[in-house]
Parts: structure tokens; C-alpha cells; sequence
């Protein structure tokens, strides 16, 4: 069961593999990007800790909306609005209930999920998040424990390796995209193994 103190956990948890893994994220930035990666969600994640600490949202949802509403206004990169929109559109989708179960989570990160293809327009393939946050939602709505999902989110990361990103900065590269893995899959991975302990 997720409640709102159970989301605070949650981002906090990946506000500080962000930070851990700043560096690593905004080298794989640097080949295919503009190495800001880690940056632009360090700097977000920062804000949305600030942000819950003040709002004290009551319902998971409020707290997901709050979330991905800070990340939206403080991040000036294409993955702010990306992660925001998935955050807050799985918040709206919790409504105002107590705690989510994990059918209840499952649905509500497909709806981020789709509002994330709906905003960016990428499909799975494309060598971005989408295919690290793809399987981790399948994951869940197979059933599967936070740590299945984030082990298919890992995985999907790893898939972008050897694709040519069709979407984002990293799309201005073609072929020469081949033998990097994508940034934001590597952090959507992240965003899952923090919901590990949690979730499900
Ligand atoms: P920017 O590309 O503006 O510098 P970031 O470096 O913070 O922003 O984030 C880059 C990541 O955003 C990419 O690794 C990719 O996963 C994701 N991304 C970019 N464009 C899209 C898109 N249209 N759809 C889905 N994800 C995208
Ligand atoms: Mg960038």
C-alpha cells in the first residue's frame, strides 16, 4: 500500500540515487546530448523534496501531483516536463484515496505512462524513457513486485544501448547513437528501484 508519506519515501529515495548517480547520468548525456542530464534532474528532485516538505500533501495523489507539477516549473529540459507529466498525470489518476494498492499504481503509472507518449510522441524502440518506463508498468499490471518492475525498467534501459534514437537530442545523431544507452531510460531505471521497498 502507497500513502502520501509512502510517495515522500519514494522520491526521496530517487532524489538520492539522482544524486548518486548525477555524474553517470550527464556522462551518458555528453555522446548523444548536452551532458545535462543529471543536472536537470538533481536540480528538479531537490525542488519536489522542498516542495513536499512544505505541502504536506495528504493523499498519495496530492502527492504525486505536487511531485511532477515542481518538476514541470523547475526543470528546463525535455525530461522535466517527461517526468513531470508522469508524476502528476498518475497522481490525478489516484484521485483523492488514502493509499494505492498495486493495481491501483499499476493504473495510475499507465496513465502517466500514455500521457508521457501523448506529450513526447515516443513509441517503444525510439532509445528513450519510454522504453525503460514501458515494461515497468507492464511489470506491474502483470502483477509483478516493484522489484520485477524495476528489474524490466533496468532492462529496458540496457535495450537502448543498441538503437538508433528516434526522438530527443540524442536523435540529431543516428547511427552514431549506436553503443550509448539513453539518459532518461537510465533514470527511469533509477526512479523504479527506489519504489522497491514500498510499493506492492
Ligand atoms: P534535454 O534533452 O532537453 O537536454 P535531458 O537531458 O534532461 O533534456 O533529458 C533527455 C532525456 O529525455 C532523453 O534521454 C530521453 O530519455 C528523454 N526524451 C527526450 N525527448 C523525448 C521524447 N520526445 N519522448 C520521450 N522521452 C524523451
Ligand atoms: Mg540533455
Amino acid at each position: 500500500m502507497l500513502t502520501a508519506a509512502g510517495v515522500r519515501d519514494w522520491l526521496r529515495r530517487f532524489a538520492t540515487a539522482v544524486d548518486e548517480h548525477a555524474a553517470e547520468l550527464t556522462d551518458l548525456d555528453r555522446p548523444i546530448g548536452d551532458s545535462d542530464h543529471g543536472v536537470n534532474l538533481q536540480r528538479g528532485m531537490h525542488a519536489v523534496l522542498a516542495a513536499l516538505d512544505a505541502a504536506e500533501p495528504a493523499t498519495p495523489g496530492a502527492a504525486l501531483v505536487k511531485a511532477g507539477s515542481t518538476l514541470v516549473s523547475t526543470v528546463g529540459g525535455a525530461s522535466g516536463p517527461l517526468f513531470g507529466t508522469l508524476l502528476r498525470r498518475a497522481g490525478k489518476a489516484l484521485g483523492d484515496a488514502e493509499s494505492a494498492d498495486g493495481p491501483a499504481l499499476a493504473g495510475a503509472l499507465r496513465a502517466g505512462l500514455d500521457a508521457v507518449v501523448a506529450l513526447g510522441g515516443a513509441q517503444v524502440g525510439d532509445a528513450t524513457l519510454v522504453d525503460a518506463l514501458t515494461p515497468a508498468v507492464e511489470a506491474l499490471e502483470a502483477g509483478g513486485s516493484a522489484q520485477e518492475a524495476a528489474d524490466a525498467a533496468a532492462r529496458g534501459a540496457a535495450s537502448t544501448d543498441e538503437l538508433v534514437a528516434r526522438k530527443g537530442r540524442a536523435s540529431y545523431l543516428g547511427e552514431r547513437g549506436i553503443g550509448h544507452r539513453d539518459p532518461g531510460a537510465a533514470s527511469i531505471a533509477l526512479l523504479f528501484a527506489a519504489l522497491i521497498e514500498d510499493a506492492s
